[in-house]
């Protein structure tokens, strides 16, 4: 394909984004394809000729379409939202046309620098302590990873390194494999998946302790485990602390876990993955409170900051333990600046980045920080909305108050009668939730997820609820 072709596939396929997300409500939510659906409607083997692109747009819904679940339509309730914006697709655009891999500073001024000033502007928009931010002079920064999993991986593997050094100073005469031994994390036990896997990866033992009645880790909790291990001749080295969980969207006591960390010397990683965004509204930094006392900090954009994945934005206030402790110095990556800006590629897993500053870049500028701000308070009030809706009916009940935009609730009754619930509502196709579990209560999430949702598609969901719930109860009567 050459430019002239290139630029009216271009604009054919931009008219159909534009048609297929202004549209979108119209679609079903979830599709009802059967695995291995697509074999009979593709040929068999490539093409040995080139098509014309015409008739590949003639194949996108036929073949794509028919098989896509619409993440960004308005009845789409699971999960968290995924974020998807005009700027974001545009500049991920220009990302595709520039198509640089950013490992070292010469390998792409432009593709580091415009991170390192994004992740200052973001981190201020946060009301981040100026510790995290590269404009405070020092080595803190920011960095863009992919997802929150690998940041909190990456901050396990920085505060492992940090506590192997001090504890080699104390004890040369350990070995290494002593010292890995006695090491230990903590988290909620409602963290998330990623950090219980971080430390599979990352080769040591971290432990989930029992939040409070209200489901945050607390201060005392913490403190009674560290000291207990300490006791039983382990190293406390990294707590993970979550900012809005992914089950129900608590936040831990970050201010009483920093105390902790700070008299232990044990490496706070806060993973704010969700809830990160409202923190760029003055009036929800109150639940931030204590963040000066982290280490690193991390939340996604791409969740629900209208910057399209991936896009996980990560701060470190020494990204000297990560950078030293993996650097592996190959004479083709050396280059001259080397030491006055970050080689990101010591900052993270791969090796290989994408240009992801720009979709930041764009969003940022062409929202303004005064419509992202609307964005995200817009979709609270939605949320509240739908909270209003379902406690006016006394059939059911909050599972979790609601701060952020979701909604944890259920039939009152046993889990099965929510089970059916569930099934009915799914089973119907018009709107798609998922459930979850804690101390063995299952509930039903409903998150605000579109950017297109308006008050008028918070009743829908509502109204399917409820016919659901009738039938439900029916059932059970007979
Ligand atoms: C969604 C989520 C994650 C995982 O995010 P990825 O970017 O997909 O790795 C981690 N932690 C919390 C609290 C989340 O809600």
């Amino acid at each position: 394909m050459e430019a002239p072709d290139f630029k009216e596939f271009a604009k054919a396929m931009t008219d159909y984004i534009a048609e297929y997300l202004e549209n979108i409500r119209d679609r079903q939510v979830v599709p009802s394809v059967k695995p291995g659906y697509p074999r009979p409607l593709v040929p068999e083997q490539a093409p040995q000729q080139p098509e014309p692109w015409t008739a590949v747009m003639a194949d996108i819904e036929r073949v794509v379409m028919s098989g896509v679940t619409h993440w960004h339509s308005p009845r789409f309730h699971a999960y968290f939202p995924t974020a998807n914006s005009y700027p974001a697709i545009v500049a991920d655009m220009l990302s595709g046309a520039i198509a640089c891999i950013g490992f070292t500073w010469i390998a792409s001024p432009a593709c580091t620098e415009l991170e390192v000033v994004m992740l200052d502007w973001l981190g201020q928009m946060l009301g981040l302590p100026e510790e995290f931010l590269a404009r405070s002079g020092g080595e803190a920064g920011g960095v863009i990873q992919g997802t929150a999993s690998e940041a909190t991986l990456v901050a396990l593997l920085g505060a492992k390194s940090r506590m192997m050094q001090r504890v080699k100073e104390q004890h040369p005469e350990w070995s290494d494999t002593d010292i890995l031994s006695k090491l230990v994390g903590y988290c909620n036990k409602q963290a998330h998946s990623s950090v219980e896997r971080a430390g599979l990866l990352g080769g040591v033992r971290l432990k989930s302790l029992q939040p409070d009645g209200q489901r945050r880790l607390r201060g005392d909790t913490l403190r009674d485990a560290i000291d207990e291990d300490i006791r039983n001749g382990l190293i406390p080295f990294y707590v993970v602390a979550t900012l809005g969980t992914t089950s129900s969207c608590t936040f831990d006591a970050l201010d009483e876990i920093g105390d902790v960390c700070l008299s232990h010397g044990i490496w706070l990683h806060v993973d704010a993955a969700y809830a990160g965004s409202a923190f760029i509204c003055p009036e929800y930094r109150y639940l931030m409170k204590g963040v000066e006392k982290a280490d690193s900090f991390n939340f996604n954009p791409h969740k629900w900051m209208l910057v399209n994945f991936d896009c996980s934005a990560m701060w470190l206030k020494q990204p000297r333990w990560i950078v030293d402790a993996f650097n592996v110095d190959p004479l083709y990556l050396k280059h001259d600046q080397q030491g006055l800006a970050p080689d990101y590629r010591h900052w993270q897993i791969p090796l290989g980045r994408r240009f992801r500053a720009l979709k930041l870049w764009f969003v940022l500028r062409l929202y303004g920080v005064e419509n992202l701000q609307k964005h995200i308070r817009k979709q609270i009030a939605l949320a509240h909305l739908f909270e209003k809706l379902c406690t006016s009916d006394d059939r059911f009940e909050l599972f979790e108050e609601v701060t952020m935009g979701l909604v944890c609730f259920k039939l009152k009754g046993s889990n099965e009668i929510n089970e059916e619930l569930l099934r009915r509502i799914n089973g119907r196709g018009k709107i798609h939730l998922v459930p979850s579990k804690i101390d063995d209560v299952y509930f039903l999430r409903l998150a605000i997820c579109s950017r297109f949702s308006e008050e008028s598609d918070i009743h829908i969901p509502w109204e399917e609820i409820k016919s659901s719930a009738d039938e439900v109860l029916k059932s059970q009567k007979k």
